[in-house]
C-alpha cells in the first residue's frame, strides 16, 4: 500500500512526461508523431487541439504550440470558463442597467408605455443574470481534478 504522498507524486511524474510530449508534439504540429485532431480547442487561440499517447502518456497541442498535458487543458479550460461566465454575468447586468437609462429616458419624454416596456424588459435581464451567477458559482464549487487513487 502506498502513501498518498507517492501517489501524488506519480501523478506529478506523469503530468511532466505530458507536458514534455506535447511540447514536442507542438513542434512540429503533430507531422512526425501521428497526432490525431480531436474536437477539443486550444484555451490561448481556439485552434484545433491534436492529441497523442494513450493514457500516462496522452497529451494535446495546437498547430501554433501551445502544448498541454490532460491536467493542464482542465485548469486551463476551468480558467477560460470562469472568465466567460463572469463575462457573460457582467453584460447581462449592463444590459439591464441600460434598459433602465432607456426606461427613465423614455418616461421623461412622456412615453410611458415605452418606458414600462423597456423595465420589464430590464427585469427579465435581471432575473437572467440571476441565473448566470447561480450556473457561475455552480462551476466554482465544481472546479478542480479530484485527486487520483483515494478512497
Ligand atoms: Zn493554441
Amino acid at each position: 500500500m502506498s502513501a498518498p504522498e507517492e501517489k501524488s507524486d506519480d501523478l506529478e511524474m506523469k503530468t511532466d512526461v505530458a507536458e514534455q510530449s506535447a511540447r514536442s508534439l507542438a513542434r512540429d504540429g503533430g507531422r512526425s508523431v501521428g497526432a490525431e485532431p480531436t474536437v477539443l480547442s486550444c484555451p490561448t487561440c481556439q485552434g484545433v487541439l491534436l492529441r497523442t499517447g494513450e493514457a500516462a502518456t496522452l497529451h494535446f497541442a495546437c498547430q501554433i504550440g501551445h502544448a498541454f498535458s490532460p491536467l493542464a487543458l482542465v485548469r486551463e479550460h476551468e480558467e477560460s470558463l470562469q472568465r466567460m461566465m463572469e463575462s457573460t454575468v457582467r453584460s447581462l447586468r449592463e444590459r439591464a442597467i441600460l434598459l433602465y437609462m432607456m426606461a427613465d429616458a423614455a418616461r421623461s419624454r412622456g412615453a410611458e408605455a415605452r418606458a414600462t416596456a423597456l423595465e420589464n424588459q430590464a427585469r427579465l435581464y435581471e432575473i437572467i443574470e440571476a441565473h448566470a451567477r447561480g450556473f457561475l458559482k455552480e462551476a466554482t464549487e465544481a472546479d478542480g481534478v479530484p485527486r487520483e487513487g483515494h478512497a
